[in-house]
């Protein structure tokens, strides 16, 4: 795990002192219910940003629950049991993390997530004993793919890919940008991070983690990245305050509501984005101890948790390259 961070300190070190970066070639859009962008520094213009951006949109009308022309949408209806190599694989990989996170990230929550709508204007709270009734129609293990075959155990289960989906679709769009010949982007997709390449010049970009409830230019710390995915879960995201409490949309599967523990947010660092997403939700859901352990023991993954007392509290890799702001 060490190794991955040692090298990109090493890095930075060799190449450091050149060049600045310039002004971007940038698109920006609404997609994934947030704000997304693609910044290509080198290699690429703004057409190429857009272009990203195209796909990007058409990731979502593949893996959206909510949007009825969606692919994932037709699958929760019972329209379809044939899916595309793409939702058969993300589905697939959030199965792996239900396995790995002992359950903690849990895909099909969508029957209770459904019950849910943070960007109300005026939010309220699910009925307890619908939570209770739908969190019986949860469990990763109740549904299995064989190719492109998406089997259901239980009839009224509902698949929800908005833990895993955005990492998903950064690699993707990384994938996509490299193919066009680019060097030196940024994607993000609110909140995810991927950062391809480095700066222009080859110093690596340095991304700010963000202070808890504060701004999004607002940063706790930092750290250097090169070719890296850094995603963050935050209990202050997506959420709404009630008589005093906050609801946020990081669902605790043993109960049905959101996770209450001393957790503000949790940034996980790894070379696939796909994996940060996953994993920044499950240990959101383990809290700080069983969730360092999972990052400890996980390859090439490191994580920033953020706890109440706005203590941070680093895996071992990052210990050397992560600072405070
Ligand atoms: P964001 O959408 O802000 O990037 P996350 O990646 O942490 O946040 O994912 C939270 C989303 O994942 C929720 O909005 C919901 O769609 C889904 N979800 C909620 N609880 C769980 C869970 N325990 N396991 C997997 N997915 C979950
Ligand atoms: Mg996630």
């Amino acid at each position: 795990m060490r190794k991955l961070f040692l090298w990109l300190l090493a890095l930075g070190l060799l190449l450091s002192g050149c060049g600045q970066a310039g002004e971007p070639a940038e698109a920006g859009a609404f997609l994934l219910d947030t704000a997304v962008s693609v910044r290509i520094y080198e290699g690429g213009g703004r057409d190429t940003a857009q272009a990203a951006l195209d796909l990007c949109a058409s990731y979502e009308k593949i893996f959206s629950r909510t949007d009825p022309d969606s692919e994932l949408y037709r699958l929760n209806h019972r329209e379809i049991t044939q899916v595309s190599d793409e939702l058969a694989q993300v589905i697939a990989l959030g199965l792996d993390y239900g396995r790995s996170t002992g359950g903690a990230f849990d895909i099909t929550m969508g029957a209770v997530s459904e019950l849910w709508d943070f960007a109300a204007e005026d939010p309220a709270l699910p009925d307890g004993e619908e939570v209770a009734r739908r969190l019986a129609h949860t469990g990763w293990e109740t549904v299995s793919v064989e190719g492109n075959t998406v089997t259901f155990a239980d009839p009224e289960t509902v698949i929800d890919l908005g833990g895993v989906a955005k990492g998903y679709i950064a690699d993707r769009l990384a994938d996509f940008l490299r193919g066009e010949g680019v060097t030196s982007a940024i994607i993000d997709l609110g909140g995810n991070l991927y950062c391809l390449g480095s700066r222009p010049g080859g110093e690596p970009f340095q991304v700010g983690i963000q202070y808890p409830y504060e701004e999004r230019q607002t940063t706790i710390g930092g750290l250097p990245a090169e070719n890296l995915s850094v995603v963050t879960s935050g209990l202050y995201e997506r959420s709404f305050t009630l008589d005093g409490r906050l609801y946020h949309h990081i669902l605790d599967p043993d109960t049905g509501w959101p996770v209450e523990n001393d957790l503000l947010a949790v940034s996980i660092v790894s070379e696939r984005s796909v994996d940060g997403d996953a994993l920044s939700t499950a240990c959101f859901v383990l809290g700080l101890e069983a969730g360092m352990d999972l990052v400890e023991d996980t390859e090439g993954v490191e994580a920033v948790f953020i706890t109440d007392d706005f203590q941070v509290h680093l895996s071992s890799g990052l210990e050397e390259v992560f600072y405070l702001t």
